[in-house]
């Protein structure tokens, strides 16, 4: 009897080319199949800052970095407040420095530690990323490498349909072009790396009314695919109200200033020149709270010093060249060029470089230790937006999707398609927690499929 078409099918050419490559280095047949024909500049993967959280790794011991997969999951369980879903953070937080050192050495991926600044919540630098820190570079490297793999065939455009089952089990996929071409594939296996329901307003404001009206800045292809085939498939499904926002969108340019700004010191002021929360507390659930300022927008105030460590952001870089940096000499001069009241502005920034360097309480309570942000002044406005969405699918360990709390056999979700770490809401949100359930569950769905027990 002929065997299946293909070993796998992974739909979603982001995080899920993670799982096509280490299958197929673990003798698979794989399927790539992607809905945007442009997806290489225009899906989740594409757009990140390309920070992956790990820990334990050979990076951070030779940086004198002290971690573990046990402080990292202490750190996911204090950002989330306990709500994550612990079995898969686990599996994460232990398979995460595999995961990186795997991207490097298998993978040639020209990984670094971040050791310049640290985002809120993570107690130990953990972030690894690649030289220019965007997306966009990194998933150029796997495409590329997929593209040169014999076991590997990469299709797109091309949408998967349907997942289909005989006797409970994965058996075969229906795919279709553009103009509605459909080919029937057997496959025993399936993973669903379409990320969630971003693009899909309906679904947002449903789910996440808080994030309905924000900018939405993620792939057009977040449809919500995964959601319809697994429930179709009798899915069980969770954590739809959580989500990636971001404080930090240029209005100007729609493209990330990055925390970064914050991190090294910078401030964030509404339409009316005054500071309103601590910007620390996070950049995802910072998306809502400035949402409800004044006009729903704001200024991230820095200056020069802060400008040249951002630099080594690509993104940033692209903010700067698209003359979105307001700059002035003195508070009054920014104040004028930005539109806010003179005295406000001059008052905050005054009250906030003396709170960093310890002369007086932080008056949002921002407790810190940083730089103090001084004249000449940069301004850039922001805008809150709305990433992607965490929740999605419920996986287990290994990515399997369950129905009624039981593995559908053949059937995974990775990244965006499957439920996340990030707990409820924005506020669970640690930076990295996108491609570490994108990319890691993707690698964990690949060993699975791969492995005697299930071949
Ligand atoms: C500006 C920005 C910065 C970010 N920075 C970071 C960061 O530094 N670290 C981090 O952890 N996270 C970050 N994130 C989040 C991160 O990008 C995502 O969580 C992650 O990339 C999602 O990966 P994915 O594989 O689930 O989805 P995607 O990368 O979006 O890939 C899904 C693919 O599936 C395709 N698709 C959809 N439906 C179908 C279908 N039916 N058939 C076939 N194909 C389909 C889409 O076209 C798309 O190409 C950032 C996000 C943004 C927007």
């Amino acid at each position: 009897m002929d065997g299946p078409d293909f070993d796998l099918v992974v739909a979603g050419a982001g995080g899920g080319l993670v799982a096509a490559l280490r299958a197929a280095e673990l003798g698979a047949h794989v399927l790539v199949v992607d809905a945007d024909e442009y997806f290489q500049r225009g899906n989740n993967t594409s757009m990140c800052t390309a920070m992956i959280p790990a820990a334990g790794t050979r990076w951070q011991r030779a940086a004198g970095v002290e971690d573990s997969p046990d402080r990292f999951l202490a750190d996911i369980d204090r950002k989330t407040g306990g709500t994550a879903d612990h079995r898969l953070a686990r599996a994460l937080a232990e398979s995460s420095g595999r995961l990186v050192t795997w991207l490097a050495d298998a993978q040639e991926l020209d990984l670094e530690l971040v050791t310049d600044f640290r985002y809120p919540g993570h107690s130990a630098d953990r972030c690894h990323t690649i030289p220019g820190r965007h997306g966009s570079r990194l998933l150029r490297h796997l495409v590329e490498r997929a593209r040169a793999h014999p076991g590997i065939e990469l299709i797109a455009p091309m949408t998967l349909r349907e997942a289909h089952t005989t006797g409970g089990r994965i058996s075969g996929v229906e795919i279709a072009t553009p103009d509605g071409n459909a080919e029937h594939l057997t496959t025993p296996a399936v993973l669903l790396a379409t990320n969630g329901f971003g693009a899909d307003s309906d679904l947002v404001r449903r789910w996440i009314p808080e994030i309905a009206d924000a900018h939405y800045h993620g792939g057009r292809f977040s449809r919500g695919d995964a959601l319809r085939i697994g429930r179709g498939l009798g899915a069980d499904t969770g954590y739809l109200d959580a989500y990636q926002g971001h404080a930090a969108l240029s209005s100007r340019s729609q493209t990330l200033i990055g925390w970064a700004t914050v991190v090294h010191g910078g401030v964030i002021v509404n339409s009316e020149g005054r500071r309103f929360a601590p910007e620390t507390t996070g950049y995802s659930e910072f998306a809502a709270i400035l949402a409800a300022q004044p006009g729903g927008t704001g200024w991230i105030v820095i200056d020069e010093h802060i400008e040249a460590l951002c630099s080594v952001f690509d993104d940033f870089r692209t903010v700067a060249e698209s003359g979105s940096l307001v700059r002035a000499t003195t508070a009054a001069e920014l104040a004028e060029r930005i539109g806010v009241p003179a005295e406000t502005l001059d008052d905050e920034l005054a009250a906030a470089g003396r709170a960093a360097t310890g002369a007086e309480p932080d008056r949002q309570g921002r407790t810190d230790d940083r730089h103090a942000v001084t004249a000449p002044y940069i301004a850039i406005a922001v805008t809150p937006a709305l990433f992607h969405t965490q929740g999605g699918l419920v996986v287990d360990e290994h990515a399997r999707v369950l129905a009624g709390g039981s593995p559908v056999p053949g059937l995974y979700a990775s990244g965006g398609a499957a439920i996340g770490i990030s707990g409820h809401g924005a506020g669970g949100y640690l930076a990295g927690n996108g491609l570490i359930t994108a990319l890691g569950l993707a690698y964990l769905a690949a060993e699975h499929v791969t492995s005697p027990v299930t071949a």
